[in-house]
């Protein structure tokens, strides 16, 4: 396996080379707003949750919610940033009906968050993307344009929700790495507890800047796919996108720097205006807003309150537990996922069989019922007391699963009652297992003799038998050790 960091080794499309920067909004997991104290809670009655600050009446002036510069220091030190000592809050100023203020309070000049990078694995290859930046803005309102007979209705109550702001250099170079550093983002926001990663619920979304060009020649213009909360759909809205920018190329068209929306329904993306430079907005400082300054103690506190990160989980599992990369990284995709498997190992200690249920049985099982790890109905200890039932020769693997289905029901969370109830109890009384080998054998001669004569699959018909015999009870081994010693 490479571990080499090859940033830019991805196939080309026709001919060219694909280039994408990610802009993604992750909505800060603050109980109030970015500037005021009303409530961030979702799926309230529409207009209910927006106050005077957060529609900018006069006389109101917005106050920096702690808990949201917090969420972004932790950001900062878990992707190797720098921590702006002294941060500026800026007003991008535009209408739009969900922004009746008329403008954003956001972040310009000098964000809270500089630079850093987020790795993950793209198949066997270790990438890197780095960040331009992070920083903390305001939501705006939403516009609802369904249910309501032809017209639109706005809905304020998100404004003012905080959102972090995440900003890439535009180091990707394919649909697919741009959709694995969303995923490995989508995981790390929520690690870091900052951002509950509710893709329907809009919470974190994601902006895909992409151009083509001929490899070696400068950046093409770019188009912004906005808002894509699917991973999915970004797979999908990037394809469209580079094929419809090679086609453009290839007719002599210019590509004109343009927002684009993707439709799922048709699978395109279609351009929704022209795109607007930054000098359009009229940025200024908020004169409202004192800079945003953090001392070192703060940092060094939130530095000091961090969890583990799950690069260096990984690394431990791999080290301290024996895991191959793969089962490290899988047990460190969720903390929910790191905290089962830590229960599980810790309490029956084979780390590397408790990895193989929680790849195997127990992630098809969550996958089919679209429910994660923290939802499992089958706790970390049972299945640490099903694992050592099975490696003390309780039970077969074959019943261990019968006994896992009972588990899953929610028949009984008592693994040993489960194997008594059911029976599964494996034969460990080897005088009772002489005595159906040797009935097996009498009752077998034409099998005896083949196995005899060289025949390798007879034995396996043996074997069969006495697993038949014992109603699967038998331990496997055990009865091939037994026959071998009685045919001689
Ligand atoms: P804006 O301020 O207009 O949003 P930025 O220069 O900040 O533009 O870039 C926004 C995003 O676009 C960043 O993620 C950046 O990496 C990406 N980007 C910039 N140039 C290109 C390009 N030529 N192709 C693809 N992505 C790009
Ligand atoms: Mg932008």
């Amino acid at each position: 396996m490479s571990t080499a960091t090859t940033a830019h080794t991805a196939a080309l499309v026709r001919g060219y080379e694909v280039v994408i920067g990610l802009e993604t909004h992750a909505q800060l997991s603050t109980r109030s707003k970015i500037f005021s104290g009303a409530s961030t809670a979702f799926g309230a009655e529409p207009n209910t949750q927006a106050c005077a600050v957060d529609l900018a009446l006069p006389g109101t002036l917005p106050v920096m919610n702690r808990a949201a510069v917090e969420r972004a220091i932790r950001f900062g030190l878990a992707v190797g940033a720098k921590v702006a000592p002294l941060s500026i809050f800026a007003r991008k100023n535009y209408f739009y009906p969900d922004l009746p203020k008329g403008y954003q309070i956001s972040q310009y000049e000098i964000p809270v968050v500089q630079g850093g990078r987020v790795e993950f694995r793209l198949g066997e290859v270790r990438k890197t993307v780095h960040l331009t930046r992070a920083h903390l803005e305001e939501d705006a309102g939403k516009s609802l344009h369904e249910d309501y007979h032809g017209q639109s209705g706005i809905d304020l109550n998100r404004a003012g929700t905080p959102l972090l702001e995440i900003v890439t250099e535009p180091d990707m170079r394919s649909a697919a790495e741009a959709v694995e550093y969303a995923r490995a983002l989508h995981a790390l926001v929520m690690w870091l507890d900052i951002c509950d990663g509710n893709m329907q619920e809009g919470s974190f979304r994601c902006d895909a800047n992409v151009s083509v060009r001929k490899p070696g020649a400068p950046f093409g213009t770019r188009r912004e796919i906005k808002n894509l909360n699917s991973f999915r759909f970004m797979q999908q809205a990037i394809e469209f996108e580079v094929n419809w920018q090679i086609d453009r190329i290839e007719d002599g068209l210019p590509i004109e720097q343009a927002t684009v929306l993707f439709n799922p329904d048709t699978g395109e993306t279609r351009a929704m205006r022209t795109k607007e430079d930054a000098h359009d907005y009229r940025y200024f400082p908020d004169p409202d807003l004192p800079p945003l300054v953090i001392a070192p103690e703060w940092v060094e506190r939130v530095r000091a309150a961090m969890p583990e990160l799950p690069g260096a989980m990984a690394e431990r599992f791999q080290r301290d537990d024996g895991l191959p990369a793969d089962d490290a990284a899988m047990m460190t995709q969720s903390l929910a996922t790191a905290r089962y498997y830590e229960a599980a190992r810790d309490a029956c200690g084979a780390p590397k069989l408790v990895a193989n249920w929680v790849m195997g049985e127990i992630s098809k099982r969550l996958n089919a019922e679209g429910r994660t790890i923290d939802a499992s109905p089958v706790p970390a200890v049972a299945l640490a007391r099903l694992i050592g039932r099975i490696q003390d020769g309780t039970i077969s693997n074959n019943a261990a699963r019968q006994v896992f289905d009972a588990l899953w029901a929610g028949e009984s969370t008592d693994v040993d009652a489960l194997i008594e109830a059911k029976g599964l109890k494996q034969m460990n009384d080897t005088g009772a297992l002489e005595k159906i080998v040797d009935e097996v054998i009498a009752a077998n001669t034409k099998s005896v003799e083949e196995y005899r004569a060289g025949k390798e699959k007879a034995f396996n018909a043996l074997v069969g038998q006495v697993m038949k015999a014992s109603r699967g009870k038998a331990n496997p081994a055990q009865v091939n050790e037994l026959l071998k010693l009685r045919l001689g």
